[in-house]
């Protein structure tokens, strides 16, 4: 159930395939639709900084209202979306059914695509988007890869600055030298026959993070779910399309549904699950492709068989039992609640599988870590993102937990970087340690029942 509502959010189909939905004039009158009804409103004012831009622009016009606002200055409003989708998930009353009909992120979202329509160029989110192509360079020459794209590298990170548009000071994913599909295929680990889930199948949609950056959160997965007694396959298609989406590409997101769907739903056929490591996949999968591709029977019966990884070992410790063996972990999580884990509308699995932690000591940080994938890096973009992640930083900072977590392994990045600038501008005697890793719950999990695999 949606937070602050008796009623559950309905999401419209997105009708992409109509010429309307690229019409300036129409685009227009439905953003002046719905920026008014926020203009009476403001309840989102400080969720991140599209809504400060919006009201901004209304406070600022002649007559303070959005009637003097230049329709031209909307696209500010719009470049700051990150696609979260916590107005639409978690503070708006306005969302359908009301008769207000207010989905924010999706207007957003046409916005985006409707510049791609009508010629914009991808420019370099479009480079940073494609992270099958860059995984599989990233993953061939890891140490050179992780060389050029470290923050302290004054040689490469100017000019990738200048020629990419990627902030400088913006940490980037490291690359694995061994994709998690290959290391899953070499350590295989044993299923455990006297598991009270054993029997169950599942395959892990590994996703473009674990496969080629963080593959321990993959590895965690396959050995907590080969400790329970389920049978998993590992399985990389291609990327879910989320950083695509983000840009606006909403046929080339329908292509890749496509294609993945084709190569998973064999194994549903099979009596697999399908589960995925990171929340914005899972997101896609259960409820963003079937906006998109409305009518494909392929995609809703696929995003009926999935399963956000946390969701899926809560599901396990609720129907069948857990698995002997889970330890106290030597101290305390700071959990960053992920938007995209949020917005699946299944409440905080993060948070119900690590208190099944014997002695778990959790702190939930339920706001916004600010990135918003590649949004986050761009310059022009990266110092926004930590002042909108900048509560959550101070708030781990303040606290120095033991682990740090974060079910968004780019919103854990980003709140370590905030918390290193927030040190940075701290006194000698003030200052707390500030980690050099964060964990997905998955990971910490794994360490509880002693099953930690070696770091990416
Ligand atoms: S989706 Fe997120 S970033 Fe976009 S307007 Fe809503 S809260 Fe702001
Ligand atoms: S998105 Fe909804 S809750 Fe947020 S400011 Fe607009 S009307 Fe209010």
């Amino acid at each position: 159930m949606r937070e602050g509502s008796l009623d559950a959010p309905v999401r419209h189909p997105l009708n992409w395939n109509d010429p309307d939905f690229y019409d300036w004039d129409k685009i227009h009158e439905e953003m002046e639709r719905v920026f008014d009804i926020c203009h009476g409103c403001r309840r989102c004012f400080n969720l991140c900084d599209s809504f400060p831009r919006l009201f901004d622009l209304i406070d600022e016009a002649p007559s303070m209202e959005l009637d003097t606002v230049d329709k031209a200055d909307y696209k500010h409003v719009v470049d700051a979306c990150t696609l979260c989708d916590m107005c639409f998930m978690v503070s708006c009353p306005y969302v359908p059914p009301h008769e207000f009909d207010v989905d924010f992120p999706h207007l957003m979202l046409r916005y985006r695509a409707a510049e791609i329509y009508h010629g914009k160029k991808e420019g370099l989110a479009g480079e940073l988007s494609k992270t099958d192509r860059n995984g599989k360079l990233g993953t061939a020459i890891p140490g050179l890869a992780n060389w050029a794209s470290d923050t302290k590298n004054s040689l490469t990170r100017p000019v990738m600055e200048s020629l990419a548009g990627i902030d400088r000071n913006a940490a980037l994913p490291k690359y694995a030298s061994k994709t998690f599909e290959a290391k899953a295929r070499d350590e295989a680990p044993a299923i455990n026959p006297e598991a009270p889930a054993h029997g169950r199948k599942a395959v892990l949609y590994a996703t473009c993070f674990a496969n080629y950056n963080a593959t321990s959160i993959g590895m965690s997965a396959h050995r907590v779910l080969a400790h329970n007694g389920v049978a998993t396959e590992v399985v990389y298609p291609q990327c879910c399309g989320m950083p695509q989406m983000e840009q606006g590409e909403i046929g080339k997101v329908a292509e890749g549904a496509k294609a993945i769907a084709a190569e998973l739903l064999p194994w549903v056929d099979e009596g697999n699950d399908v589960i995925a490591l990171t929340p914005s996949c899972a997101l896609m999968m259960k409820f963003e492709w079937p906006l998109i591709l409305p009518d494909d029977e392929n995609i809703a019966r696929l995003a009926r068989a999935t399963y956000d990884i946390t969701e899926y070992v809560v599901d396990i410790a609720g129907k069948e039992g857990l698995a002997e063996g889970l330890g106290p972990l030597d101290g305390n999580v700071a959990l960053h609640i992920a938007c995209h884990a949020r917005a699946q509308n299944m409440g905080n699995k993060a948070r119900e599988m690590l208190k099944l932690v014997p002695e778990a000591e959790i702190k939930q940080l339920p706001r916004c870590s600010g990135h918003g994938g590649s949004w986050g890096v761009k310059k022009g973009n990266f110092e926004t993102a930590l002042k909108v992640g900048k509560p959550v930083a101070r708030d781990v900072y303040k606290n120095a937990p033991t682990y740090v977590a974060s079910e968004c392994p780019l919103a854990g990045m980003h709140i370590l970087q905030g918390m290193e600038r927030i040190d940075a501008q701290t006194s000698e005697d003030e200052r707390k340690p500030v980690p050099d890793i964060f964990y997905h719950p998955i990971e910490l999990f794994a360490q509880a029942y002693g099953l930690k695999p070696q770091s990416a």
